[in-house]
């Protein structure tokens, strides 16, 4: 049996019966090596999935990942878990569609609990004009082959009938509901993914900070990091809200600003919310975590910072939004919340792109989107690593677009301002 060992039924009633003493660590801490096929910089969910499918799909297993902290400690570990495919526009809208099949398959393909839930997402509209760009929306949903469907108000109401229908400002007028959309825990994903490179050879290398990339007549040829420099043929960089610092030490400026983005989790209650419920006011979110907190979230905070922590104003706008629109929430006490660095980009839509430097990839720009994103990000990155292809999925992921003007894809509407997003 390998260090993972196997779960299975069988091994959880062994271990059960036998004070659970065989369980063993779930990847090696391995050493270094000199030189690698490929280095992946960031030891988030997409860097991850990203080794994992090198390794599975391409059949590479000379990979290392470097994670300056632990593995699953940034963003992965922090986002409130949703997990969609109801993206309008193309380019995105193949790309969540190939991500939520690959969540549908993924606790198998892994064999580890990642504890999907598909509860289902409600988009709530207040207006006319919003009722019809959802329904347009709904529209483009079905025909990319994914579920959709248009509830109103009395049908909404029968479904949930806890949020407050008659608010004099933003009264609910119906929403939009995916039924395969969901939540699945984010830690265990990472951890998912970081055990199935690890059984397949992939290096898992924590408290590994890259401190430098080296370019060699305008190709990478390694990395500097706190544990010494590496060698590789291939550099890939997957590092979510340090996108831009990391992109720097090779020379390069992305079209990215940071911003926080922060959320907020009650005690734990019984179960009273069984779905993922969004706001278009406020940019307001709720769910309700398999622990019983009720966990929400609205805005970025609207200025660039890498502070991992947010500010009170947001704070006030999310306590009264929730309060408008759920006001049952007020009953509850809060427990904690948190901060994350979001890597925005002026459209709202990632990147997957090669760079101006040979050898050098860029897996960047999710936003606060990324986590239902992580395994097709990981597996259209992989694709586009080992074939210098992009994946049929990634198509629209463009580096340039930024510099041309060509195929922005703003899902939002909101144009090039990073803070509207
Ligand atoms: C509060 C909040 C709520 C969110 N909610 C959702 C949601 O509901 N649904 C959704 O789809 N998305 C959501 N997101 C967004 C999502 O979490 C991110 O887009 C996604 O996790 C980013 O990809 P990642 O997992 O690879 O990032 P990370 O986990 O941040 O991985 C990047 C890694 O790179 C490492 N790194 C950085 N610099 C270096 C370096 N120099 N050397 C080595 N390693 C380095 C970091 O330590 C980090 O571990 C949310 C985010 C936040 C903060």
């Amino acid at each position: 049996m390998g260090i993972s060992g196997r779960f299975s039924g069988w091994r959880v009633l062994k271990e059960g019966l036998t004070g659970n003493k065989g369980w063993t660590p779930h990847w090696r801490d391995p050493e270094p090596k000199r030189e690698y096929d490929v280095v992946i910089v960031g030891g988030g969910g997409h860097g991850l999935a990203t080794a994992y499918y090198l390794a599975r799909e391409h059949g590479l297993r000379n990979i290392a990942v470097l994670e300056k902290g632990y593995l699953g400690g940034g963003n992965v570990g922090r986002n409130t878990t949703i997990v969609r495919a109801n993206y309008y526009l193309p380019g995105n809208s193949e790309f969540y569609s190939h991500s939520l099949r690959l969540w549908e398959g993924l606790e198998q393909d892994l064999n580890y609990n990642a504890m999907m839930s598909q509860r289902g997402i409600l988009n709530v509209f207040h207006n006319d004009g919003q009722r019809d760009a959802t329904i347009r929306r709904a529209n483009a949903i079905i025909n990319q082959g994914d579920d959709a469907e248009i509830l109103y108000r009395d049908q909404l109401r029968q479904m949930v009938p806890f949020l407050n229908y008659d608010n004099n400002r933003f009264p609910i007028m119906g929403a939009l509901l995916q039924r395969r959309a969901g939540t699945a825990r984010h830690d265990a994903v990472a951890w998912g993914y970081a055990r199935g490179a690890d059984q397949f050879g992939v290096d898992l290398i924590q408290n590994c900070e890259v401190t430098g990339i080296d370019v060699a007549g305008g190709r990478v040829v390694g990395v500097q990091t706190a544990r010494g420099p590496i060698k590789a043929k291939k550099v890939a960089l997957a590092a979510a809200g340090r996108s831009g610092q990391v992109a720097a030490l090779a020379g390069l400026t992305l079209p990215i600003e940071s911003h926080v983005l922060q959320a907020f989790v009650t005690e734990g209650l019984k179960p009273v919310i069984d779905h993922v419920i969004t706001f278009a006011e406020g940019h307001l979110y709720i769910s309700q975590s398999d622990k019983g907190g009720l966990v929400f979230g609205s805005y970025l905070d609207f200025y660039s910072s890498y502070a991992a922590r947010g500010n009170l104003a947001m704070q006030e706008h999310t306590m009264e939004a929730i309060a408008a629109m759920v006001p049952a929430v007020t009953k509850a006490r809060l427990l904690r919340s948190w901060g994350g660095i979001m890597d925005m980009t002026p459209d709202g839509s990632p990147i997957i792109d090669h760079t101006p430097i040979a050898g050098l990839y860029l897996n960047a720009g999710w936003c606060y989107g990324g986590f239902k994103a992580t395994p097709a990000s990981g597996h259209c990155f992989a694709h586009l690593i080992a074939t210098d292809r992009p994946h049929a999925a990634a198509t629209g992921f463009k580096l340039d677009r930024f510099r041309t003007g060509r195929g922005l894809m703003d899902e939002e509407g909101t144009g090039a301002q990073h803070n509207l997003h």
